[in-house]
């Protein structure tokens, strides 16, 4: 019997054990959280992830340990794989954690990016704004997630207070200041490698954010061939660079034909939710198989997919239910302002029959404004 051990017990990390299931896996989760909801369907073990007796009992108890989140300590992560085996490695984990190092290697590595300054005082603020024309976002480089942690800059008279929201973090978690890219659209790569290196990628994802947090996704996103296969080149050579093991996603804008990156999510990620219905193979249940050294499966769309995300509190399951193609999604956590609680996947055969579905969704749970520029971009 193989027990995969997951650190953090989201909704990812729910997922995943779900996902597992058929492959006969037993799952071990660790959460500083006590209510984590994928200890809902796995045992969970409640500790800090720095502290070592807590560790040291999680892997004392799994075959093979990945994350469900991905600002676990670099340190704890390391540690933990000189006992038991670690995907995606901590390397990849570090890089990942820290938005300047990411952009660095990006550029290294040729994929193409936006203009960016690591910045450690109010002067170097003032001079970065300056630079990158006005137009900024100032980010945290570590510790940030769906859109926290950062300040939008639309001038240079925006520093004192974009230096007073997060100033005080330069010492601490590290600043970065990024060009504010004027984007038509955002989409991501979802890929994955395995043990031996095979590399797959599925079709793919446009998304929409509403308050930097995941609106919609939709699947297969409409992109110019040779656009899309660039992107999943410069996926593949991001994860070649770092030995990467495991799903993964690279988050991009595209501004007058060009893609520039954003950044990774060293995880399964919510713009690849669509999968566990509209995909063969799922990105859950492909990221188990990479880091078990299994084979992986399928990537190819099953059709059209569009993923909506429940924020804050969960609405009647009942427009989407009785939809041909309709998937729920409960995470089992209680409602809370901002908090992901679930999520809904519309699938269909072609993309008019999932406009009908997201239009006659949006108007039965009054969200006509998240299905709006899924539906508008299907009908275009
Ligand atoms: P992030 O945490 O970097 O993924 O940012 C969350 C969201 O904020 C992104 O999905 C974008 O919608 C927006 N955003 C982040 N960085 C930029 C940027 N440099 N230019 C324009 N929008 C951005």
């Amino acid at each position: 019997m193989t027990t995969v051990g997951i650190l953090g017990g989201g909704q990812l990390a729910r997922m995943l054990a779900l996902s597992g299931a058929p492959l006969g896996l037993r799952f071990l989760v660790m959460d500083t959280a006590a209510d984590a909801c994928a200890g809902q369907f796995a045992p969970l073990l409640v500790g800090d992830y720095r502290d070592e007796a807590a560790l040291a009992e999680f892997a004392s108890k799994v075959d093979v340990a990945t994350f469900d989140f991905e600002n676990v300590p670099a340190e704890s992560a390391e540690w933990l794989a000189h006992r038991v085996p670690v995907f995606p490695n901590p390397r990849a984990l570090a890089v990942a954690q820290d938005r300047l190092v990411e952009k660095t290697l990006f550029r290294e590595l040729g994929i193409p990016v936006g203009a960016f300054a690591n910045i450690e005082t109010r002067a170097q603020l003032q001079a970065g704004v300056e630079q990158l024309g006005g137009a900024c976002i100032l980010k945290t480089r570590r510790l940030g997630y769906d859109g926290k942690g950062q300040f939008r800059i639309r001038s240079v008279a925006d520093v004192d207070a974009a230096w007073q929201a997060l100033g005080a973090q330069a010492a601490t978690v590290g600043l970065i200041v990024e060009a504010f890219i004027p984007f038509e659209r955002e989409l991501s790569v979802i890929a994955v490698r395995s043990r031996d290196g095979e590399f797959r990628t599925w079709p793919m994802t446009e998304n929409w954010h509403v308050d930097g947090v995941l609106s919609a996704s939709l699947a297969p996103a409409s992109v110019d061939a040779a656009l899309a296969g660039a992107a999943c080149a410069h996926a593949r050579h991001l994860a070649e660079s770092l030995d990467y093991v495991g799903v993964f996603a690279l988050e991009l804008f595209y501004r007058d034909g060009e893609l520039l990156a954003n950044e990774m999510a060293p995880r399964v990620h919510n713009s690849g939710h669509w999968t566990i219905e509209g995909a063969e193979t799922s990105q859950f249940q492909n990221h188990l198989r990479a880091v078990l050294g299994l084979p992986l499966g399928d990537t190819r769309a099953l059709g059209h997919a569009c993923m909506l995300n429940w924020i804050g509190e969960m609405p009647a399951s009942g427009a989407v239910l009785q939809e041909a193609g309709g998937h729920w999604h409960d995470y089992g956590k209680e409602p809370r302002a901002g908090r992901k609680v679930g999520h809904a996947t519309l699938r269909a055969d072609d993309a008019a029959l999932l406009a009908e579905a997201l239009r006659r969704v949006g108007s039965a749970l009054g969200r006509e404004a998240q299905v709006a520029p899924v539906v508008g971009r299907l009908s275009a």
